[in-house]
């Protein structure tokens, strides 16, 4: 089956040996597949601070207006929030799952599967999702599969090409799942919408399925906010309409070079610098922290947002540490390096390899590669045990088939610090560490990418980034001086 034009980019991934369907049936069901799917509902932090869920980031301060997203159906709109249940889809109405499943359930469901409208609307467009579901908390893939009568054969083909990008295991409620189902069961595609800048589409090729990230840009909308020290600085930062995440993202930043407690007095001045996205107008509830600065009586630290995805003061000096380039006491052989053209050796297809590999003992120390925040712990079906690690400014870790792991989610961690150890766990031919490093969510090679190993902007950048760190000024200076020097305000 050749993919359709517009998925002309997608990476061909996970094409599954045939000798793997036999083993699917003999391996225990993943957490990530039974787990009630809202346990990850806690999360405090909005997508945009956490890594490989990351929309993608503009950094450039101009920004296309219209998004960049092929709509995928003209009847079928992306369903903000408010719109009720029952406009769910009802495309192919003869292949729906007959009544036997509980209605009450279904009521009970925002993703109703039968339109309970009395006025069912005319299906015109062929490419409309069958069905459509929101998360809700307790949802299960295997139960959504069950529901829409999709073989859990197929859906372990979906977790098979899921190990491309990780994203099934994101998801949480309000995210909506769509799904398309031919006349005789067969999934030709599934899409995960997390919000409407971020989308992750999966294409039937044959017994496999192609994965594809879709981001949209959007618009990007500076939002200057000035605080006043009264009490502590997340205290005060909320006070002046900053989220708890926003500030926790602010104190995390400058943990090493400002003493929160002690240096900070009461009428010290912070500004502060985000930038919200919108598509079509309507908020995506996507932002990143752009420029914030701290002013003293005697006193003043800075960070700018650089093109890299890091922080840097007005002098161009790192915030954060430099990563390691291994994360290990010390480097093991590398078995297969980063590669997003490698082809199967049995099918053929391009399936890339979106990390390094070190071929190490199981039980071998796993480090964090910098500093950060434990964001998951996860248990995948084909990348075992693993963890993912946002560090400051735009950066991700992952870590995978570990045989144990050290850390629990939300938990900071230090450069340097054992997280786990080296393990077997998924589908693996022998014990080895996949190592990924995400810069906004995407990929990248670590053993040759520009991540910061250096502590300062590069020469021949700082022309541009002082031009960046003027442009911040600018619009941080001009809302404190439309609103009379610094004072506290609400958004
Ligand atoms: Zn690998």
């Amino acid at each position: 089956m050749a993919l359709p034009k517009r998925h002309k980019s997608a990476i061909v991934s996970g094409s599954v040996l045939l000798a793997m369907a036999a083993l699917y049936s003999q391996m225990a069901t993943p957490s990530s597949v039974t787990a009630p799917l809202s346990k990850r509902q806690s999360v405090a932090l909005p997508t945009s601070v956490t890594g490989e869920q990351g929309a993608v980031r503009v950094i450039a301060p101009t920004l296309p207006t219209t998004p960049t997203r092929t709509v995928v159906s003209n009847s079928t709109p992306l369903v903000p929030s408010a719109v009720p249940s029952t406009t769910a889809t009802t495309a192919t109405t003869a292949a729906q799952p007959t009544p036997a499943v509980a209605t009450a359930e279904l009521a009970s469901g925002n993703g109703a599967v039968a339109n309970q409208s009395s006025e069912p609307e005319p299906v015109i467009d062929a490419n409309a999702p069958t069905y459509q579901h929101r998360i809700e908390k307790g949802d299960t893939l295997s139960a959504l599969f069950d529901r829409f009568a999709i073989s859990q054969q197929q859906m372990l083909q979906v977790l098979e090409a899921d190990y491309e990008v990780l994203a099934l295991d994101t998801l949480m409620p309000d995210d909506i799942l769509y799904f398309w189902v031919d006349g005789a069961g067969q999934l030709t595609k599934f899409e995960i919408e997390f919000d409407r800048a971020r989308q992750v589409v999966f294409n039937r090729v044959d017994d496999t399925f192609s994965v594809e990230r879709i981001e949209v840009e959007g618009h990007w909308r500076a939002h200057p906010t000035a605080i006043e020290i009264r009490g502590s600085f997340e205290r005060s930062a909320t006070k002046a309409g900053l989220s708890l995440a926003q500030a926790q993202q602010i104190s995390q930043m400058f943990k090493d070079k400002l003493d929160f407690r002690r240096q900070l007095r009461a009428g010290d001045k912070v500004r502060v610098l985000h930038q919200y996205q919108s598509i079509d107008g309507e908020a995506t509830g996507n932002w990143r922290l752009m420029a914030v600065e701290f002013e003293g009586r005697n006193w003043l630290h800075t960070a700018y947002l650089h093109d890299d995805g890091s922080y840097y003061d007005a002098d161009g000096n790192s915030l954060a540490r430099a990563f390691m380039r291994h994360p290990f006491e010390q480097t093991p052989r590398i078995s297969s390096k980063f590669n997003p053209r490698r082809l199967h050796p049995v099918t053929g297809r391009v399936s890339p390899h979106n990390g390094t590999d070190y071929a190490a003992r199981t039980g071998t120390p796993i480090l964090a590669a910098g500093d950060g925040v434990v964001q998951r712990v996860e248990n995948h079906r084909i990348a075992g045990k693993y963890v993912v690690i946002k560090h400051g400014g735009e950066y991700a870790t992952r870590y995978l088939h570990m045989s144990r792991i050290d850390v629990k989610r939300g938990q900071t961690v230090s450069r340097g610090q054992r997280i786990g150890a080296v393990g077997a766990t998924g589908r693996v031919t022998g014990a080895h560490l996949h190592y990924e490093f995400l810069i906004r969510g995407r990929a990248v090679n670590s053993l040759t990418a520009k991540i910061p190993m250096a502590t300062s902007v590069p020469k021949k950048e700082k022309g541009e980034f002082l031009v960046k760190v003027d442009g911040y000024q600018k619009q941080m200076q001009e809302y404190v001086a439309s609103y009379g020097g610094g004072e506290t305000m609400t958004r």
